[in-house]
């Protein structure tokens, strides 16, 4: 069937919406009407070049919809079903998969470099010819067809439109949070960076139980959503050192866990420094591909603990639906982190936006019938 989608056709470049053919869901797939797509940091840099794909592709990693048809042999979902796409599914039977780290699914780390689906074929053409995936999902588009995996059923009473966040930003900074760090009730927190993925990890420590919770950032707008989402305390590091600012509050040690969501070196390094000897430290931050993070070696000491993850750490299939129950209980939030909804027509706006920094979270929304 036909579908309109934005197209990624060369880097750096903006994005074309354009009429794709999209096939049947073949075995173990489903085809999905995505509801709600967010853009993601990572959408934007694979746009500007930092990360290699395949192109043409079809962009998005953050969706979530209604289940159109399932292919066959499809067990775990049905048409109907609300779910939100994971960019993480595993094959189930791999080296890490059997080794109880379906995160690392090897089957789905090289579909996802290759811009395919497991079998290593796309399901997406253009006037005949295939327009690849990315990260499995491409939900900057009307539909996609996915492994069964990758859609993750959620509650019918939960707003599509927020449950398309929890694809990516929300999943990874609460996972960095609470899977990742770890984090105990009563313990000092410093996140660097409060974008989407930060305040999602503000969120986790506030939720676990941190009683000190510094948010890092150079945007003032950021820290006011940072003491909205939880931070006890903000510092600007444009203005304040945010090192001396966490010591001062931790008795002079550094905090307990340090969460680095900005991806930046500077960032990288003032987050190991904020962190107390005995700290635990989650990378959550991508610096460009091939970039280098040099730290001098006096940070290292201490018997600190570095943790670097992409998706903090989920088992999606367990996450979602506990994420979507603490929204539903009005501990998580995430109305607040939408700022933008816009058409797929307007989604190059939305990058704009985003590359300027004043949003925490856009999303294109494709269905206005109030499903959403
Ligand atoms: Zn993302
Ligand atoms: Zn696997």
């Amino acid at each position: 069937m036909k579908m309109k989608a934005a197209v990624l056709h060369s880097t750096p470049s903006t994005l074309s919406v354009e009429e794709l053919e999209i096939a049947d869901p073949g075995p173990g797939e489903v085809r999905v009407k995505i509801a709600a797509s967010g853009l993601c940091h990572t959408d934007w840099e694979t746009m500007h070049g930092y990360q290699p794909v395949n192109l043409p592709a079809v962009i998005g990693h953050e969706g979530a919809g209604v289940v159109e048809s399932v292919g066959p042999g499809v067990t775990q979902v049905n048409a109907g079903d609300h779910v939100a796409c994971s960019w993480s599914p595993n094959c189930g039977h791999c080296f890490y998969c059997d080794h109880g780290q379906p995160i690392l699914c090897e089957v789905a780390k090289s579909s996802n470099g290759n811009g395919v689906l497991f079998d290593g074929t796309t399901r997406m053409a253009l006037d005949g010819e295939p327009v690849y995936y990315y990260s499995l999902v491409s939900s900057h588009a009307e539909y996609n067809v996915i492994p069964e995996q990758a859609a993750v059923p959620l509650r019918k009473d939960f707003p599509l439109d927020r449950a398309a966040l929890l694809g990516c930003a929300v999943m990874t900074g609460y996972g960095g949070a609470v899977h990742a760090a770890r984090i105990k009730p009563e313990t000092s927190v410093v996140v660097s960076g409060c974008g989407a993925v930060g305040l999602s990890a503000v969120q986790g420590a506030r939720i676990s139980g941190a009683s000190i919770i510094v948010g890092v950032d150079v945007n003032p707008l950021k820290l006011e959503w940072a003491q909205k989402f939880g931070a006890t305390h903000v510092v600007d590091a444009t203005k304040d050192d945010p090192v001396e600012f966490v010591r001062e509050f931790t008795e002079g040690r550094g905090a307990d866990y340090a969460i680095e969501a900005a991806g930046q070196n500077i960032s990288i390094r003032q987050t190991l420094e904020a962190s107390r000897p005995g700290a635990r430290i989650v990378l959550l931050g991508k610096t460009p591909f091939g970039e280098e993070v040099t730290l001098p070696f006096h940070i290292l000491m201490g018997e600190r603990e570095i943790v670097r993850t992409s998706y903090g750490m989920s088992r999606p299939r367990v996450d979602f639906p506990r994420l979507a129950n603490l929204y539903m209980d009005g501990r998580l939030l995430l109305d607040e982190m939408i700022s933008m909804r816009l058409p797929l027509s307007e989604i190059n706006t939305g990058f704009d936006a985003l590359e300027k920094g004043n949003v925490a979270r856009s999303l294109v929304i494709f269905d206005s019938s109030g499903s959403v």
